[in-house]
């Protein structure tokens, strides 16, 4: 089965991909991840890629679209797999459309973690890091157990710029702006919006009965093409 996971920062998706992962024992994939991991082994792409990312541009669909490709091409995505962050725009849920299509793999399942920007901003700018050892700690879920000082170093805790409410907002806005379109791509049978405000046990049982459901899809029959899907730019090492 094939998952796409919607879901700002903050709504509880990283729990969710490691939740489906373990159930359906298929690879969660974050492009995040991906792109970092790129980065740091020098490949050509992760070479162009920070190079945009440097001169603080967004990287382009041709790129993220060939970094996708090459990591769905490995063997353990043949029976499925999760997809946290990709795809970003309609240009590249189109392209994964058609990967999936030639690959034989079945139409995506697309779980969207909703949850309110009030309720994000509140979440996410109560974290707290501690300035010594990096620790996360949320005054709301996770709280230190004395205040404002780290439980393992007895460090201070400080709040980082970007958890700011003012710049969590406006990343939270952008996220919108980006992903209403996409779901309305999405619309249809396969798309299932959750109320991401529940505990996450809940969002958990929500989520199983749909991964469940949709298990019972028939894979598709792979469509043969005359010349090889080729990643652009060609990859020169591959990274595991
Ligand atoms: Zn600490």
């Amino acid at each position: 089965m094939v998952v796409l996971l919607f879901g700002a920062p903050g709504s509880g998706k990283g729990t969710q991909s490691r939740f489906i992962s373990e159930r359906r024992k298929i690879p969660a994939i974050s492009t995040g991840d991906m792109l970092r991991a790129e980065c740091r082994a020098e490949t050509e792409l992760g070479l162009t890629a920070r190079t945009v990312l440097a001169s603080g541009g967004l990287v382009d669909d041709e790129l993220v679209n060939a970094l996708v490709v090459k990591r769905l091409s490995k063997r353990d995505c043949r029976q499925g797999f999760i997809l946290d962050g990709y795809p970003r725009t309609v240009p590249q849920a189109i392209f994964l459309d058609g990967f999936l299509k030639r690959s034989g793999l079945p139409h995506p399942t697309v779980i969207h973690l909703d949850v309110p920007i009030a309720v994000l901003v509140s979440r996410l700018s109560s974290r707290r890091q501690c300035s010594s050892c990096d620790r996360v700690y949320n005054l709301l879920y996770r709280p230190p157990v004395k205040g404002g000082i780290c439980d393992h170093d007895g460090h201070k805790l400080f709040q980082r710029n970007d958890d700011s409410e003012e710049v969590v907002r406006q990343r939270l806005e952008g996220y919108q702006n980006l992903c209403g379109p996409l779901l309305r791509y999405y619309s249809g049978p396969h798309y299932h919006r959750i109320d991401g405000q529940c505990a996450p046990q809940q969002i958990s049982e929500q989520v199983k009965k749909l991964i469940l459901a949709d298990a019972k899809d028939k894979p598709r029959k792979p469509v043969r093409r005359a010349t090889p899907l080729v990643p652009y730019p060609a990859p020169s090492t591959e990274i595991s």
